[in-house]
């Protein structure tokens, strides 16, 4: 079955990817010690909106030893040290996604910032119709252990599916025996992650990031005014506490979360509470290789 790259929907995931780059540029660049997390999600999730997409999950600002799901509560008044912070963003048009993360290294360690970057152009460039997800895993595995740190096993590359930002197939971040292979029209997002610790992460207690699990009838006027929010404007793809308009929106996410209509993503953490630095990119498999949608053109 021959699949046409030029559908709609790939348009639409190339467009998503092309203000991701630039977004993710601009917003690296204002990186430095004393900005607001608050002020830098908020610049990168307007920029999106401004250039024609929307963003299709909160900014995650993850600093040292988080690796994902950190992002700003509402009214949050953090400010960057002499950090690692992996910033982590997605956009989509009409529910087709891009993905990408960049470090910003202000910590001091530049290699392990660049561990991932190295290793994610090392799996971009073995990426074709039949390639295994094992055998870009164990590419990823390569390079990390090359720079002599080790890459996170328990989170991993993923399909990007239409208002569904986690699909199959699993991109692991090492080398595994049952892989399944890419074919021509797969989006994938990549991305590997390093860290000086033993390459474990664990979730911990913070959570600012929800998304909707099931539809359900809702008594309570502060959940029902939220959940009617969140399948008008969010769907399915994840969002921040902060974005409810809902001056009582950690109560009415509570409420929520018990009736199982929505659940949260906890900030996950390396295990041994060791730095973590990540690169990604979103690519579509075409029949001689792959386009890297969220590279700047
Ligand atoms: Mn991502
Ligand atoms: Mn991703």
């Amino acid at each position: 079955m021959s699949v046409d790259l030029t559908d709609e929907k790939y348009e639409k995931h190339r467009e998503a990817g092309e203000i991701l780059a630039q977004v993710r540029a601009e917003t690296a660049d204002r990186v430095e010690v004393g900005a607001s997390h608050l002020e830098i999600a908020e610049y990168a999730e307007d920029r999106i909106r401004e250039l024609g997409g929307e963003p299709a999950f909160p900014v995650n600002i993850s600093i040292d030893e988080e690796a994902a799901h950190a992002t700003p509560k509402p009214d949050d008044d953090s400010t960057f040290g002499e950090e690692m912070i992996n910033l982590d963003i997605g956009v989509h048009i009409d529910g087709w996604l891009a993905d990408t993360a960049i470090t910003v290294d202000l910590s001091g360690h530049p290699e392990l910032a660049e561990a991932p970057a190295e290793a994610l152009e090392a799996a971009i460039e073995i990426i074709e119709p039949g390639v295994e997800t094992g055998d870009i895993g164990a590419e990823i595995e390569d390079v990390i252990d090359g720079y002599g740190y080790n890459p996170v096993v328990n989170l991993s590359g993923h399909g990007l599916g239409h208002w569904d930002q986690h699909t199959e197939p699993n991109i692991p971040n090492r080398a595994v025996e049952q892989g399944v292979e890419l074919e021509v029209g797969d989006v994938v997002a990549i991305e590997p992650f390093a860290t000086d610790g033993g390459g474990k992460v664990n979730e911990g207690s913070d959570e600012e990031i929800y998304a909707l699990e099931r539809q359900a009838s809702v008594r309570n006027r502060d959940a029902r005014k939220a959940l009617e929010q969140i399948v008008e404007e969010f769907k399915t793809l994840p969002f921040a506490r902060r974005w409810l308009d809902s001056r009582r929106a950690e109560m009415a996410l509570r409420r929520l979360k018990r009736q199982n209509v929505v659940h949260g993503y906890p900030v996950l953490k390396e295990k041994d509470g060791c730095l973590v630095s990540q690169k990604e990119h979103t690519v579509i498999v075409t029949e001689d290789g792959c386009e890297v949608t969220t590279r700047p053109r």
